[in-house]
C-alpha cells in the first residue's frame, strides 16, 4: 500500500479502495469520523484510519451473500454490536443482501419504542429484526445522506435514489413523516425482470408450450393481463429472451416502456418522454419505420396506446403488451373500452394470458401452511418463493366472430383457480394462498 500523510488525511490511490471493494457510501461522514472518497484518491481523516481495518473485515465477511434472511438477520446484528456503529455501513449490508436475497422491498420504521425493520421478498412480508429506538436518527440520517435528500428536514415527504455500485442496481429511496417518526421504504429492482427464462417462471406445460407457439408468430397481439405485482412484465422480458433465443437473430425486437426495467442483450429499447412529446403511440408509429418485427408495450393504458398496438399487429407486427384487468375475457372488454373497434380487435388479437404468482409453501418448515417462528428461509411466514399460475385464451374462428360482433369470447378451458388447486393438491401452497391469488 503506498500512501502519503496529506494535511492530516491519508489519502490513498483509488484503485487502493477499489481493490478492497470500498466505495464512498460506505464511508463517508461514519459517526461523525470524516471519511471520503474523491475522484482522484481515497481519502481519511487521519482520526480515522483505525476503523478502516474494520471496513475492511466487514466487506471481506460481506462477500460471500447471505444465505437466508435469517443469516442476513445475524449478520446486521453483529454489524450493529461491532464496536463503531455506522448506520452507512449498516444500511449497505442490509441493502446488498436483500438485493441478493431478491427482495423487492425493505421497510425501516419506528413501532413500540424499536425500529422495525421488514423485507418484502417473493411477495411475502417478513419482520427481520427490531433495533433500539435510539438507532433510528442515525439510519434515516444516513439513508438520506446516501441518496442525496435534505437529512435535516424531518417533516416532509422525500424521494430519492441511491446507487449500490457493487451489485449493480439503483435503489428508489423514499421518506415518510409519520406520527412515530420517519417511515424509510427502500424499492430494490425486480431480479426476476433481469433474468429469467420462460422455463424459470413455473407455469404449466400446456400454458407455456401455448405461449411459445404465439412467440413463433409475426403478426397480432397478444396481452399478459393482471393486477400490479403479479410478475406481467417477468412474462414479458422472459417472451423477448425466448423470442431471441430461438429466432437465431432473424427477427428485429424492440421495447418501448416508462422507463424499460431491465436491459436485454440485442433489443432496441425506448425509453418514453411523455413531457417531450414521445408518447407511446408516438414511440410505436416510428418503430414500424425501423423495420421491427417483434414490439413489447410496457402497459396499455390509453386509447391511443391501445389503437396504436393493434395497428402495429395488424401490419405484420407480434406486439406483445401488458395490461392491468383481471380475466383474459375481461381483456377483451378493456380493449373494447378504449375504443378498438371490433373488427379490428378480432382480427388482431391472437390470445390473452391472465397470469398470478403463487406463494410457495416453505419447504424448509412449512408443513401446515404455518411458518417456524424461528426458521431462517422465511421468518416465520411459512411462505418461500413464488411460482405462476396463469389461464389462457387463444382466439379461434368462433371467438373472433364473437368479438367482430361485439360479444365475448369464450372462457379459457383451463381457469386461474384450477391452476391454483393443483398447487395445493401437490403441496406446493396453502388453500388459502391459492383462493386469495386466483381471485
Ligand atoms: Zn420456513
Amino acid at each position: 500500500m503506498s500512501a502519503r500523510v496529506e494535511r492530516e488525511a491519508l489519502v490513498l490511490p483509488r484503485s487502493w479502495g477499489r481493490e478492497r471493494r470500498l466505495y464512498w457510501h460506505d464511508v463517508e461522514r461514519l459517526d461523525g469520523r470524516r471519511l471520503y472518497c474523491r475522484d482522484e484518491a481515497l481519502t481519511l481523516d487521519a482520526a480515522s484510519c483505525a476503523p478502516v481495518g474494520e471496513v475492511l473485515a466487514d466487506r471481506a465477511r460481506d462477500g460471500d451473500a447471505a444465505a437466508d434472511p435469517g443469516a442476513l438477520r445475524d449478520r446486521l446484528l453483529a454489524v450493529d454490536a461491532a464496536p463503531g456503529y455506522w448506520p452507512a455501513r449498516w444500511l449497505g449490508v442490509l441493502l446488498r443482501h436483500a438485493v441478493a436475497l431478491e427482495c423487492s422491498d425493505v421497510h425501516l420504521g419506528v413501532r413500540q419504542e424499536h425500529v422495525e425493520v421488514e423485507l418484502r421478498r417473493h411477495g411475502t412480508i417478513m419482520p427481520l429484526l427490531a433495533l433500539p429506538s435510539s438507532r433510528h436518527a442515525p439510519l434515516v440520517g444516513a439513508a438520506k445522506s446516501m441518496a442525496g435528500l435534505r437529512s435535516y428536514v424531518h417533516d416532509i415527504v422525500q424521494e430519492g435514489r441511491l446507487r449500490l455500485a457493487e451489485v449493480d442496481v439503483d435503489v428508489r429511496v423514499s421518506v415518510l413523516p409519520t406520527v412515530a417518526g420517519e417511515r424509510l421504504a427502500f424499492r430494490l429492482p425486480d431480479p426476476r425482470v433481469r433474468s429469467l427464462a420462460l422455463t424459470d417462471l413455473g407455469f404449466d406445460p400446456e400454458e407455456r408450450s401455448a405461449l411459445e407457439a404465439v412467440l413463433r408468430r409475426r403478426s397480432g397481439l397478444f396481452l399478459v393481463t393482471g393486477p400490479s405485482g403479479v410478475g406481467k412484465t417477468t412474462t414479458l422480458y422472459a417472451a423477448l429472451r425466448h423470442v431471441m433465443l430461438e429466432d437465431g437473430g432473424r427477427s428485429r425486437v424492440a421495447t418501448v416502456e416508462d422507463p424499460p426495467e431491465a436491459l436485454l442483450p440485442g433489443v432496441t429499447q425506448v425509453r418514453l418522454n411523455p413531457g417531450d412529446g414521445l408518447d407511446m403511440d408516438v414511440a410505436l408509429a416510428h418503430l414500424l419505420r425501423q423495420d421491427v418485427d417483434v414490439i413489447a408495450v410496457g402497459e396499455i393504458r390509453d386509447r391511443a396506446t391501445a389503437r396504436a398496438a393493434v395497428g402495429a399487429a395488424l401490419t405484420g407486427h407480434l406486439v406483445l403488451a401488458t395490461l392491468h384487468c383481471g380475466s383474459a375475457t375481461e381483456a377483451v372488454h378493456r380493449l373494447r373500452e378504449l375504443d378498438v373497434p371490433a373488427d379490428r380487435l378480432a382480427h388482431a388479437l391472437l390470445g390473452v394470458m391472465a397470469q398470478r404468482l403463487t406463494r410457495l409453501r416453505c419447504a424448509a418448515c412449512g408443513v401446515n401452511g404455518l411458518g417456524v417462528a424461528t426458521c431462517p428461509r422465511c421468518l416465520g411466514t411459512g411462505f418461500d418463493g413464488r411460482s405462476a399460475i396463469a389461464e389462457l385464451l387463444l382466439l379461434g374462428e368462433a371467438d373472433r366472430s364473437a368479438v367482430a360482433e361485439g360479444r365475448p369470447p369464450a372462457e379459457p378451458t383451463r381457469r386461474l383457480a384450477e391452476r391454483a388447486n393443483e398447487r395445493v393438491q401437490r403441496g406446493l401452497t396453502s388453500a388459502a394462498e391459492a383462493t386469495a391469488c386466483a381471485r
